[in-house]
């Protein structure tokens, strides 16, 4: 791992690579205070929200949503937490206007997909260092767009992939970057997540269920499941994809170079319709593109494969599915075994993580552990968001930058492109135009972020 003084060395130099217009540092040791605006302040959006609040150091100036109950909600959080109410924007484009306040800083984009990459732009342009929900982007246009962006700006955007800080996962990045597990070869990964209820969501049961969507919908059923009626790939990648680029240093000395993609057919949303509106409800005649299953296969540079499953459709319990495989050795996070060969006490038999998690646990979880008992998705979110504001009071680079996000996201509009052509391999664009090769890690090697 890079020492931190290398550390330190390496992000000023990224610093002093970007465009100029970058604004100094003695700005931020005389304010200290991070002033945030949100736009989208839906379920994730007010999540963020909560995590922010807990710090004195964050103000929240401003707050853009099309619904004025998740304002309300909102500001109403906000006044709890002894603050003053933020100002409220309402209407579709208003996050162009709060982009435009001088009392923002940064922002925190947790809206429908299809938002992600205009907001995003909106806010770089106007300098404002952007932190982004998953998936970043839709298209590769979009991709592209957010490169250029920040390459002309010098605006920082940072991809709030939380899973990136989850525990065993960050035990196992540190576990790989002391070589482990040897010279990595394979990893494993997905979102494989029962999303039914999720994407029908009639709101009269608590985690959701029904057959609505649309405006009758609650939250994601509202925007999600028109994805799975028009489009046919990887729809939600990063959770798997982020924690494997940290482990296989993605961006930095290695990249993606070509995917393959393939689909199952599609069944498991037309049943839950049935089942749970009959086979007269107006929405049973809704096609899906989507295959339930949908698994790709990524080349790296360095050669590495990774394959990642799509799997939302179909009853499961939940599972990202990681496996992180070296040329001395493995682990599965489906059931949290390891093996070491040498290290092992018996040939050929898993042993249980749990001691390797505590020996390997990574130095931000041993410090901050306290701190994120109250964050959500089990304390991973807590750190998501701290590196987002730590890297905005330093004016310093994210530790998962518009390269990150854009790379781990157009596995989506790849995958997409792949199964269309009946699972060819499809090249994987180099968004950092040969960068990938100096690139270093800074992931998670600071203790700032
Ligand atoms: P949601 O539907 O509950 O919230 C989205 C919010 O955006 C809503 O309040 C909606 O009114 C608002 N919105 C829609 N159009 C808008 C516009 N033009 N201007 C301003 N606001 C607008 O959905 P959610 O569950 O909060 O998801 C939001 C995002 O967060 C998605 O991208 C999702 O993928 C991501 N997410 C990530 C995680 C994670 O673990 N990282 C978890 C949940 C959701």
């Amino acid at each position: 791992p890079m020492r931190r003084r290398d550390f330190l060395k390496q992000s000023s130099l990224a610093a002093a690579g970007a465009a100029a217009a970058r604004p100094d540092w003695s700005a931020f040791s005389q304010n200290p205070t991070v002033r945030l605006g949100f736009i989208g302040v839906g379920l994730r959006g007010r999540s963020h929200l909560e995590q922010v609040l807990y710090r004195p150091d964050v103000t929240v100036t401003a707050l853009a949503d099309v619904d004025p109950d998740a304002l309300r909600q909102s500001n109403e959080m906000i006044r709890k937490s002894g603050r003053k109410d933020a100002a409220v924007y309402s209407g579709e484009r208003d996050f162009e206007k709060l982009v435009l306040r001088k009392d923002v800083d940064a922002v925190i984009v947790s809206t429908p997909w299809e938002w992600h990459a205009p907001m995003a732009l909106a806010a770089m342009k106007a300098g404002k260092y952007t932190g982004l929900e998953v998936p970043a982007v839709l298209t590769l246009k979009e991709a592209w767009e957010l490169v250029e962006t920040h390459e002309k700006t010098g605006t920082h955007l940072m991809l709030l992939e939380n899973v990136c800080y989850r525990r065993d996962v960050m035990a196992v990045l540190n576990m790989v970057r002391q070589g482990l597990f040897g010279e990595m070869l394979y990893a494993h990964c997905g979102y494989q997540h029962d999303l039914r209820p999720v994407k029908f969501n009639d709101g009269k049961q608590p985690y959701g269920g029904g057959a609505e969507v649309g405006p009758q919908g609650m939250s994601e059923a509202r925007w999600r499941t028109a994805h799975s009626v028009n489009r046919n790939g990887d729809l939600y990648p990063t959770h798997g994809i982020g924690p494997v680029a940290e482990w296989l240093n993605i961006n930095r000395g290695n990249r993606f170079t070509a995917l393959a993609s393939m689909a199952t057919k599609s069944r498991g949303l037309h049943k839950y319709i049935v089942e749970n509106g009959g086979e007269n409800h107006p929405n049973a005649k809704v096609t899906f593109k989507l295959g339930d299953i949908v698994t790709t296969s990524i080349q790296c540079q360095n050669g590495e494969n990774v394959v990642i499953v799509h799997d939302t459709n179909s009853p499961r319990p939940y599972s990202l599915g990681f496996r992180a495989q070296g040329t001395k050795g493995i682990w599965m996070d489906d059931g949290d075994q390891i093996y070491l060969e040498k290290t092992s006490p018996k040939h050929d038999q898993w042993e249980p993580f749990a001691p390797y998690q505590a020996k390997y646990d990574h130095p931000l979880w041993r410090k901050f552990e306290k701190d994120a008992e109250n964050a959500g998705h089990g304390g991973m979110d807590f750190f998501v968001v701290r590196a987002f504001v730590e890297s905005v009071k330093r004016k310093w680079p994210p530790p998962i930058d518009v390269y990150d996000a854009v790379a781990w996201s157009a596995v989506s509009a790849l995958s997409e492109e792949s199964v269309r052509k009946g699972g060819a391999l499809v090249e994987f664009p180099d968004f950092t135009k040969g960068k990938w090769s100096s690139r270093q890690p800074v992931f998670a090697l600071g203790e700032e972020y």
